[in-house]
C-alpha cells in the first residue's frame, strides 16, 4: 500500500500515520520524493480497512494499492529515479556509470595496472573479483582476501571505488570491509540469505540477474534487499545475458530487460556486455547499445593481457581497446542527453 501525503503535509501529520501503522505491527517506508512524499506499506496482512481509514487522516492525499508483487523496488511507489551514491560518483544520475576491471583479482601487477589504465580512460569504478563462483571446480576460485587487499591498495593509489562479488552469507562480513559496492552473481541471485544479509550492511548492492529468471524475479530478489534498507534504496541492477537456444555467444545481453526494468523500477539498471556476449570484440558494440537503451550505465571486464587472464580472457578487453571505446560511449551518451 501507498499512503500518499498532501503537498505540504507536517512532519506531525506523517508521524501519526506510522503510529498508526505500528499499531498493526506494520513498518511505513518514508520516502521523500521531490514531487510527493510518500509512505510505502509493505507486509503479508494490510487489512484493508486500514486503507481506508488511513485515506480520511489529515494530511493524507490518498491511499493506493502497489499492484506488482515487487513494492518497494515499484515505481508505482517512487516516480523518480534512485540514485545511488559511491564514493564521488553517483549511480542512475545524467552521468553514466562505467565500470571496469578484470573478472578476477589475479596479481598485484595485474589489478594496478589495469585500475591505472581504466582509471586514465575514464572509467568511474574499478571491478576484480576476489571470491569467483565458477561452473568447474577445477578452475581459478579467486584469490580471496588477499585479493581483497590488492583492491583496496588498488583504490588508494586511484580513487576508484570498488566493486567485488561476495559469494556466502558468511563473507559479507570480510568483504564489506572492503568494497563500495557487493556484487551479487548472477548464480545467486536467488539466494534469499545472501540477499538480506548484504541488505543490512548499507553498501550498495549491484545486483545481476540470474541466467534464467525472469525480469519479475529479478525485481523480487531486489525488493528482499531493499526491504532490509529502511527505504534507503541501494540497489543497482545488472542485467548480464541470459540462456536461450542461441549458442553463437555465451549469453543472449537482453536489452528489451533493460527498458523494461527501467519502467518497472526505480532503481538504476546496468548491463553487462562481457558475460551478455562471451566475445570480446561483441563488447563495443552491445557496449554502446545497452546504453541507447536506457541502460545507466556498463559493467565490462579489462585485462591488460587477456590472453593470460585466469578467468573470462575471451570477453576481456584489453587496456587499448578500452581507451577506444570509451568516446565512443560518450558520443552516444551525448546523443541520448546524458554524460559519460
Ligand atoms: C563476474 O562478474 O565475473 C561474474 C561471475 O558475473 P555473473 O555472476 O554475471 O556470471
Ligand atoms: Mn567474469
Amino acid at each position: 500500500m501507498i499512503v500518499v501525503m498532501q503537498a505540504g503535509s507536517t512532519e506531525e501529520q506523517i508521524a501519526t500515520v506510522l503510529e498508526r501503522l505500528e499499531e498493526h505491527q506494520l513498518h511505513g517506508h518514508l520516502i521523500r520524493g521531490e514531487e510527493r512524499t510518500v509512505i510505502g506499506v509493505v507486509g503479508a496482512m494490510i487489512p484493508p480497512e486500514l486503507r481506508e481509514e488511513l485515506a480520511h487522516f489529515s494530511g493524507v492525499r490518498e491511499t493506493l494499492r502497489i499492484t506488482q508483487p515487487y513494492k518497494l523496488v515499484s515505481r508505482e511507489l517512487r516516480k523518480e529515479d534512485t540514485l545511488v551514491n559511491v564514493g564521488d560518483t553517483v549511480v542512475g544520475g545524467p552521468h553514466l556509470t562505467v565500470i571496469a576491471g578484470p573478472c578476477s583479482v589475479e596479481s598485484e601487477e595485474q589489478i594496478m595496472a589495469t585500475a591505472r589504465a581504466v582509471r586514465e580512460a575514464g572509467a568511474t569504478m574499478l571491478r576484480g573479483g576476489a571470491f569467483k563462483p565458477r561452473s568447474s571446480p577445477y578452475t581459478f576460485r579467486g584469490m580471496g582476501e588477499a585479493g581483497l587487499k590488492l583492491l583496496a591498495q588498488a583504490r588508494a593509489e586511484t580513487g576508484l571505488p570498488i566493486v567485488t562479488e561476495v559469494m556466502t552469507p558468511n563473507d559479507v562480513d570480510l568483504v564489506a570491509r572492503y568494497a563500495d559496492v557487493l556484487q551479487i552473481g548472477a548464480r545467486n541471485m536467488q539466494n534469499y540469505q545472501l540477499l538480506e544479509e548484504v541488505g543490512r550492511t548499507n553498501l550498495p548492492v549491484l545486483l545481476k540477474r540470474g541466467l534464467s529468471a525472469t525480469i519479475e524475479e529479478w525485481l523480487l530478489s531486489a525488493e528482499y534487499v531493499v526491504a532490509q534498507q529502511e527505504g534507503n534504496p541501494k540497489v543497482i541492477l545488472c542485467e548480464r545475458g541470459i540462456r536461450t537456444f542461441e549458442t553463437a555467444t555465451r549469453n543472449t545481453l537482453d536489452l528489451n530487460a533493460v527498458a523494461v526494468a527501467k519502467r518497472r523500477t526505480h532503481l538504476p539498471v546496468l548491463a553487462d556486455p562481457s558475460h551478455g556476449t562471451g566475445k570480446w570484440y561483441l563488447v563495443p558494440p552491445l557496449s554502446l547499445a545497452a546504453i541507447a537503451s536506457g541502460a545507466d550505465g556498463i559493467i565490462i571486464e579489462v585485462h591488460p593481457d587477456p590472453d593470460r587472464a585466469r578467468s573470462d580472457g575471451s570477453q576481456s578487453l584489453n587496456c587499448e581497446n578500452f581507451a577506444t571505446l570509451m568516446p565512443r560511449l560518450a558520443a552516444v551518451a551525448i546523443a541520448l542527453g546524458r554524460k559519460l
